[in-house]
Protein backbone atom coordinates (compact mmCIF):
# COMPACT_ATOMS: atom_id res chain seq x y z
CA UNK A 1 0.00 0.00 0.00
CA UNK A 2 1.28 3.52 -0.67
CA UNK A 3 1.08 6.05 1.29
CA UNK A 4 0.04 9.65 1.15
CA UNK A 5 3.24 12.13 0.07
CA UNK A 6 1.46 15.04 1.81
CA UNK A 7 0.27 13.18 4.97
CA UNK A 8 1.80 10.13 4.91
CA UNK A 9 -1.76 8.65 5.31
CA UNK A 10 -2.63 5.02 3.46
CA UNK A 11 -3.60 6.09 -0.49
CA UNK A 12 -6.78 3.97 -2.09
CA UNK A 13 -7.01 2.75 -4.98
CA UNK A 14 -9.18 4.76 -7.62
CA UNK A 15 -11.96 2.49 -9.81
CA UNK A 16 -13.39 3.99 -13.17
CA UNK A 17 -16.46 2.46 -14.60
CA UNK A 18 -20.18 1.78 -14.14
CA UNK A 19 -20.23 1.87 -10.51
CA UNK A 20 -22.51 -1.64 -10.37
CA UNK A 21 -23.42 -3.46 -7.25
CA UNK A 22 -20.07 -5.10 -6.98
CA UNK A 23 -18.30 -2.35 -7.01
CA UNK A 24 -20.40 -0.07 -5.08
CA UNK A 25 -19.93 -3.08 -2.33
CA UNK A 26 -16.39 -3.57 -2.80
CA UNK A 27 -16.17 0.25 -1.99
CA UNK A 28 -17.70 0.17 0.81
CA UNK A 29 -15.64 -2.89 2.30
CA UNK A 30 -12.37 -2.37 0.85
CA UNK A 31 -12.40 1.84 1.45
CA UNK A 32 -11.81 2.09 -2.63
CA UNK A 33 -12.99 4.85 -4.25
CA UNK A 34 -15.58 4.89 -7.25
CA UNK A 35 -14.35 7.35 -9.81
CA UNK A 36 -16.62 6.94 -12.45
CA UNK A 37 -16.49 7.87 -15.66
CA UNK A 38 -14.56 10.86 -15.97
CA UNK A 39 -13.47 12.42 -19.17
CA UNK A 40 -10.01 14.33 -18.59
CA UNK A 41 -7.65 13.42 -15.61
CA UNK A 42 -8.10 9.86 -13.74
CA UNK A 43 -5.81 9.56 -10.68
CA UNK A 44 -5.23 6.51 -9.31
CA UNK A 45 -5.16 6.55 -5.87
CA UNK A 46 -6.95 8.84 -3.28
CA UNK A 47 -5.92 9.70 0.32
CA UNK A 48 -9.28 10.07 2.28
CA UNK A 49 -7.18 11.88 5.28
CA UNK A 50 -6.33 14.85 3.04
CA UNK A 51 -8.68 14.19 0.31
CA UNK A 52 -5.91 14.48 -2.21
CA UNK A 53 -5.67 12.47 -5.55
CA UNK A 54 -2.47 10.94 -6.85
CA UNK A 55 -0.99 11.64 -9.14
CA UNK A 56 -2.41 15.03 -8.87
CA UNK A 57 -2.83 16.83 -12.41
CA UNK A 58 0.65 18.27 -13.38
CA UNK A 59 0.57 20.94 -15.67
CA UNK A 60 2.76 19.95 -17.71
CA UNK A 61 0.77 17.46 -19.29
CA UNK A 62 -2.78 18.67 -19.04
CA UNK A 63 -5.74 16.21 -19.36
CA UNK A 64 -6.02 13.89 -21.51
CA UNK A 65 -9.50 14.25 -23.75
CA UNK A 66 -11.55 11.52 -24.85
CA UNK A 67 -13.98 14.11 -26.64
CA UNK A 68 -12.58 12.31 -30.19
CA UNK A 69 -13.03 8.91 -29.26
ZN1 LIG B 1 -3.02 12.61 2.51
Amino acid sequence: MNNCPICNGDLVNVIYGYPTPKLIEMAKTDGVVLGGMPKGFRPTHYCHSCQEQFPQNDPAYPDFSYQDL
